[in-house]
């Protein structure tokens, strides 16, 4: 049983609308996850009463979350209405910051991208604050709605329930006030998350449903560095200040091919990062790779499966250390799952059994068994991300 905090005791006093709010969240989410579906249905799933779920209806239908969209099949009476999610406008813009690139998307309470712009990411954070404020301004003058908001994912620390992000260590921005500006110049409502926390509440929300079913696990996100993202409970867990997870920094081992974004040579993101597998593939081919040449983790993976060999050993070289990381994760918080996301999963096919080869040997004693799976979010996570910073909002409130 949680425990109740007096001094926030008055937020916590359960309300006559509570069971009420529950139920319509229980709805929204069946209409989500089995539309077409009808009110007979959920109240048959649900063990609600058929004015209850009747009632829950209504009330989503006016605040335009979900529609009716004909009849079903009959199983004897009258032939079911059928009901799904309202999709015909937009609600959330997710702004996608990453080292590379930057993308601006607008989609609908289903996730479905509408329309999306990308620009290369600057290290100059006021050029940055000037493209992403036009283009949000943009889109919320095109798809003017009074449910629009904005969510926006990025690589470093961000303090989620004030909406500040703390530093971002790429860049080295401090105390950029991002979030401020979109609110100022669009009117539109801000939620701002570090990357790898936006990724766990999409697995939460959007990822396959063997991981949606799940209340504890951890993902891990490779790109330029490593970070991780906690789902405790049914929720993120984002610790004092939004620091937890940052466990890119854990010890595995010394002489990490590159070094740590904190500097260092023995940290997990030294040796599971994108950049780790671009090193070690250069310096297996012992400069013969001529070094103005640039050379992608995709273009690697593309190798390995053409039967590079050493694409394919740095690949295998890079999941023994990505394993090790992920056992050290195991032991520490024993989550029903791990999963994996980036451009690395591509080669999941290649890496998979090492992986849990060096997770079975690095775990001696017994402990449940954690799948450890790859990420089925797709090319864009981060940006799956920053949208489901708005669209969890909505599923989880239903208003
Ligand atoms: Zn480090």
């Amino acid at each position: 049983m949680k425990r109740i905090y007096l001094q926030k005791a008055k937020h916590q006093i359960a309300r006559p609308n509570t069971i009420r709010d529950i139920n319509k969240q229980i709805v929204l989410n069946y209409v989500r996850d089995r539309a077409p579906i009808s009110r007979a249905e959920i109240a048959r799933e649900t063990a609600l009463q058929r004015s209850t779920v009747s009632a829950i209806v209504d009330a989503l239908q006016d605040t335009g979350l979900i529609e009716e969209i004909g009849t079903g099949d009959s199983t004897g009476g009258r032939k079911p209405t059928l009901l799904k999610l309202k999709t015909d406008y937009p609600c959330a813009v997710g702004v996608d910051l990453t080292p590379r690139e930057t993308t601006v998307a607008v989609a609908d309470v289903s996730g479905k991208v509408v329309e999306m712009e990308k620009f290369l990411t600057s290290p100059d954070a006021d050029y940055m604050s000037r493209e992403i404020v036009a283009r949000v301004g943009r889109f919320a003058e095109k798809y003017k709605n009074n449910r629009l908001q904005v969510g926006m994912s990025l690589p470093g620390i961000v303090d989620y329930s004030l909406g500040k992000v703390l530093y971002i260590p790429y860049f080295d921005w401090r105390d950029w006030n991002i979030g401020e500006q979109i609110e100022r110049e669009t009117s539109l409502p801000v939620t701002i998350d570090n990357d790898a926390n936006a990724i766990a509440l999409a697995e939460l929300w959007f990822g396959e449903e063997k991981i949606r079913k799940i209340k504890n696990f951890v993902t891990v996100l490779v790109a330029e560095g490593v970070g991780t993202g906690i789902v405790f409970d049914g929720q993120v867990y984002r610790g004092e200040k939004g620091a937890a997870g940052e466990v890119g920094h854990m010890f595995v081992g010394d002489d990490a091919p590159v070094q740590c974004s904190c500097g260092s040579r023995s940290c997990w993101e030294a040796h599971s990062s994108e950049k780790a597998i671009i090193a070690r593939y250069r310096g297996r081919l012992n400069g013969s790779f001529s070094s103005g040449s640039e050379i992608t983790v995709r273009q690697i993976i593309r190798l390995a499966d053409h039967g590079d060999e050493t694409a394919h050993f740095v690949l295998r070289e890079t999941a023994k250390y990505l394993a090790i990381g992920i056992s050290n994760l195991i032991v520490g918080f024993s989550p029903q799952a791990v999963v994996v996301s980036g451009e690395i999963t591509k080669a999941w096919h290649l890496i998979a059994q090492e992986i849990h080869t060096v997770v079975e040997d690095q775990i001696r004693r017994p402990l449940p068994t954690t799948i450890i799976s790859a990420s089925s979010l797709g090319e864009t996570p981060t940006l799956i991300g920053s949208l489901s910073l708005v669209l969890a909002g909505i599923f989880a409130s239903a208003s």
